[in-house]
This record gives structure tokens, sequence and C-alpha cells, in this order.
């Protein structure tokens, strides 16, 4: 499966991308490209399942990776808490936040954490439980020992943090 640092990395550099090239007033908050990568990574909270479970019962990985968390549902939930919440402002910090925009974000990040997983690794079943139909490309068939998808997650992270310093120079922070 593709990394963490990918999962996250894809959906925020597309929101940051729309944000500053194509969404001109900038109007869009930085937390809600946070938030968007962060959900790049919430499909992956059923590992964190599978290790609790594996304490009380004998379940393997594949009994619970790739399923609930997988499926076009799982995004669907938050794109409907979305339409549910409008107008409604959530405070984070000093900032105040659209919720139905946090909700948005978060359905964004999952749905692009299946399109990685469906793309670059293995098979995701988009409609689970109802229907096992798979879909899976596995663009990355031969891993090179293990080395190429850890690899991917390095170059892009490279490339993201030359990004932050040319555009916000963040070692000042450092
Ligand atoms: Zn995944």
């Amino acid at each position: 499966m593709p990394h963490a640092v990918t999962h996250v990395l894809f959906p925020l550099v597309l929101v940051d991308l729309y944000r500053n090239y194509l969404h001109k007033a900038k109007k869009i908050h930085l937390h809600y490209v946070l938030i968007a990568g962060l959900a790049g990574l919430l499909p992956d909270i059923d590992v964190v399942v599978y290790w609790l479970l594996n304490g009380f019962m004998s379940i393997s990985l594949s009994d619970i990776h790739r399923t609930f968390t997988h499926t076009l549902f799982f995004p669907l939930i938050f794109l409907i808490l979305g339409f549910f919440t409008k107008g409604i402002k959530v405070r984070l910090y000093k900032d105040k936040l659209k919720l139905n925009w946090v909700f948005y974000m978060i359905a964004f990040g999952i749905f692009i954490h299946l399109i990685l997983d469906a793309v670059l690794a293995g098979s995701i079943k988009p409609f689970y439980p109802f229907s096992y139909y798979e879909i899976g490309l596995n663009l990355i068939k031969n891993n090179l020992e293990g080395t190429l998808l850890p690899g991917i997650d390095a170059i892009l992270l490279f490339i993201w943090l030359i990004h932050l310093e040319l555009k916000h120079k963040i070692s000042d922070y450092i």
C-alpha cells in the first residue's frame, strides 16, 4: 500500500495548488489544507483497529484492512455531514472554520486515499460489504524489494519541503 507521507501529501498538495493557483482570492484557510492532508490517512485507521482486535481474537490483517474504510461509503458519510452542517462555524485556535467545509475536506482526503490505493498497489472494494467487486490497477507491481513505495514517500516529502522553503521560508520557524 502507498505509505503515510504519500497519503497525506497528495490531498494536501492538491488543495494547496487549488488554493494558490486556481482560487485567486486565497479565501481558503490553510487549516482546510491541513485537514484534507490528515484525512488522507484516515482510511488506514483500520490497521489500528486490527492491532486492537488482535489482542482479543485471532484475526488477520486482510480480514479488516481495506474493507469498510476503503469503500465509497466512507467519504460519502462526510459529504452528507457537510450538506447538513451548512452555516455552522467551529473555532480552531483563533480562527473560525465552516464545519461543512471541514467535512468536505475530510471526504476529499479519504477519496484521494481510495484512488491512490486502487491505482498504485493492491485493490479496494468500493461497495463492500454489499459487493465484493474490486478495483486495482496495481501500477506499482514491482516494488523493487519493498523500496519503491517508501522511496515515493521520501521524494514527495523532499519536494514538499523545498516548496515550503521557497514559498513560505519554513526554515525561519525551525
Ligand atoms: Zn489504505
